[in-house]
């Protein structure tokens, strides 16, 4: 299957209102370009620098998302790419975005990454923090609070994310109850190549597919992420 073959299959499978976001680590620009070309609108980046340069090529045909790691020393050069953070979990980071889109005209939607397995070495604010975080950012001028984002597992069997897609389901359903100013709670993002079925299940309306669109990725150290 090529990557455009994949991209289709996947576009005719995703049920109305939900949006493919393509995770683009370690590709190329000629494979990320056969994605577009297939349909994808949107491309999901891990590594500024890696963004950078597919960005400098593609442009702005499709929308950016930054779906790693945020160092707040890259922020500034982040925020003139992207068009959504969707890892958002510390007020000091959302504090650096705020203050760098000042700077340059720039409102930033952003989300907040949930870890929903509750595991201390994992990103994301714990399930019981999200709210009172949520509360601080919707404070920033410069940012737009848009939905949350959660990983959950990469492997295994697909049953096993379902209790941490439906517990950051709850968590946003609970937080766009309270109606919050500066808050709209409209993006949920989550699922990946094994999960994004069960996750649409939970109420995603973002999945972000990297594997099934390209193919598997060759083991690098910094895909580290991933163990
Ligand atoms: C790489 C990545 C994905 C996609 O993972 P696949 O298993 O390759 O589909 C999704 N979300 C994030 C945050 C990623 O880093």
């Amino acid at each position: 299957m090529t990557i455009s073959q994949n991209v289709r299959e996947i576009l005719g499978e995703l049920p109305d209102g939900v949006r493919l976001v393509a995770a683009a680590k370690t590709r190329t620009v000629e494979e990320v370009l056969e994605a577009i070309q297939a349909g994808v609108d949107i491309i999901g980046e891990n590594y500024l620098q890696e963004a950078e340069k597919v960005h400098s090529v593609i442009g702005d045909r499709v929308e950016w998302h930054f779906i790693g790691r945020l160092q707040k020393n890259k922020i500034k050069k982040a925020v003139k790419i992207f068009d959504m953070i969707e890892t958002i979990d510390s007020i000091e980071i959302a504090r650096e975005i705020d203050r760098r889109c000042r700077q340059i005209d720039k409102k930033m939607p952003v989300l907040i990454e949930i870890n929903s397995g509750r595991e201390v070495q994992k990103a994301g604010v714990m399930p019981e923090d999200a709210e009172e975080l949520i509360r601080e950012i919707a404070q920033f001028e410069n940012i737009e609070l848009k939905g949350l984002m959660t990983m959950g597992p990469r492997f295994g069997d697909p049953e096993d994310s379902r209790p941490y897609f439906s517990e950051t389901r709850r968590i946003f359903e609970s937080i766009k109850a309270l109606n919050l100013p500066g808050v709209e709670m409209k993006y949920l993002s989550m699922g990946m190549t094994n999960s994004y079925c069960v996750a649409i299940q939970e109420g995603a309306n973002l999945v972000r597919i990297g594997t099934k669109i390209f193919g598997e990725r060759e083991y690098r150290q910094r895909d580290a992420w991933t163990v």
